[in-house]
């Protein structure tokens, strides 16, 4: 999926609604993505400005890291891209830290500058994805003495379990 600048140009304003199946998108890469990655975006072109505003949502089926149950988690992230378009054609993309020049992809066979979506949108799928596989933040995890998952309750070793070992380096696992 990509932008044509002409195309841009011609329309003034894309809206895409897309949904993408994550197994080529992502190039083989097992993320947990469960079922299709939607993007909902809007390009517009006033002036020399080329916004992309929109988001990118997915639902991650993940093995806590703690108590190793599997869990569900909706992710979504917000895209909001700012360029400049100059008269050659090619694009310069803004962001918080200012500006960067953006090498668009050049189509050989038409000479069309385009955005190329796909890297966009895989970047940000990739940036969405949580460092930490925890189903909640304050999961007890499993008791390290009979493996109880200690979410459902005391376990009935006769210990309380303040600070479980396992955890902490089941974090550093996941991390
Ligand atoms: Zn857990
Ligand atoms: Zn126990």
């Amino acid at each position: 999926m990509n932008i044509s600048i002409s195309d841009l140009k011609l329309k003034k304003n894309i809206k895409l609604s897309e949904k993408i199946a994550p197994a080529g998108f992502l190039q083989g890469e097992d993320n947990g993505i469960t079922g299709d990655i939607a993007v909902e975006l809007a390009l517009s072109l006033s002036g020399d400005d080329i916004r992309a505003d929109g988001k990118v949502s997915f639902t991650l089926g993940l093995e806590c890291g703690r108590c190793l149950e599997p869990y569900i988690l909706p992710v979504s992230e917000e895209i909001n891209l700012r360029y400049k378009l100059s008269a050659d054609g090619s694009v310069t993309e803004f962001d918080e830290f200012g500006s960067d020049t953006f090498n668009p992809e050049k189509n050989r066979s038409t000479g069309d500058f385009y955005i190329p979506l796909d890297a966009l949108l895989r970047e940000t799928v990739l940036l969405a994805m949580p460092m930490k596989h925890l189903c909640r933040l304050d999961c007890a995890g499993l008791c390290p003495a009979c493996g109880k998952n200690l979410n459902a309750g005391s376990c009935g070793c006769g210990k309380d379990h303040p600070s479980n070992p396992f955890s902490k380096l089941n974090d550093l696992l996941n991390t």
